[in-house]
């Protein structure tokens, strides 16, 4: 297979993929594609409409009729759902639940799947998520799979919640951690794993600037 120049970084939650994929990206000179956020988006989506995810037919319509678009505000991702900016209603921990959940539904999948390919598919990008190196872009030049023990991960998404003006529980935040990483890790469709051909980087005792210093060598490096 002819490799593209696309770095993955999938991970399960709180492993820092948004600020390392984000930092990486703009060292290497490459865009930044958050699929947790369209998987967000469509959770939301779905949450707000209320239909029954069983019905294929409705639940295919709703996908048809989406629109979704990420646009890159100063390093980061604003995101726009049928022309309302969501970017931070996708960020509470109902919808991190909601995103999981809709997550294993394979129309939800393969629509997903389609647009990333159709975003990145040409290279020069950054692509986080759970199933980048693995079923997205089995292409890509370059993976790593960014893993924490689960307590770092929670604290760290304690913080990064507190620091978005957001009430946290540390323990349900734990709980709610270990119950996402448990139903994306045992899904049957495109389930969070490493790719055979990822570098496995366990961030729990390194700083973000080691984690991104030591990608963009390997990405400088050939
Ligand atoms: O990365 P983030 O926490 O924003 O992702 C939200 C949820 O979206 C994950 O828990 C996972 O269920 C789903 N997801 C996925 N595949 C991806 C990215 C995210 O299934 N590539």
């Amino acid at each position: 297979m002819e490799k593209v120049p696309i770095v993955t970084i999938d991970g399960p939650s709180g492993a820092g993929k948004s600020t390392i994929s984000q930092r990486l990206a703009a060292r290497v000179g490459y865009a930044y594609l958050d699929t947790g956020a369209m998987y967000r988006a469509v959770g939301l989506k779905i949450e707000l409409s209320g239909i029954d995810c069983d019905d294929g037919t409705v639940l295919s319509r709703l996908l048809d009729d989406i629109d979704l678009q990420l646009s890159p505000v100063g390093g980061k991702t604003r995101v726009i759902l049928d022309g309302q900016d969501v970017s931070e209603a996708i960020r509470t921990p109902e919808i991190s639940m909601a995103a999981s959940r809709v997550s294993a539904l394979p129309l939800v999948r393969a629509k997903l799947t389609s647009l990333q390919r159709a975003i990145g598919g040409r290279g020069g990008v950054v692509a986080e998520g759970r199933d980048m190196g693995t079923v997205v872009f089995p292409e890509a030049a370059w993976k790593f799979f960014l893993d924490a023990t689960t307590e770092e991960r929670a604290r760290r998404r304690v913080l990064q919640l507190k620091e978005q003006g957001q009430q946290v529980d540390a323990q349900e935040t734990l709980t709610q951690i270990i119950e996402r990483d448990r139903a994306d890790s045992s899904r049957a469709l495109a389930p969070l794993k490493a790719a055979t051909d990822a570098v496995i980087i366990d961030s729990s005792r390194m700083t973000i600037e080691e984690v991104v210093a030591f990608m963009a060598a390997r990405v400088a490096g050939s």
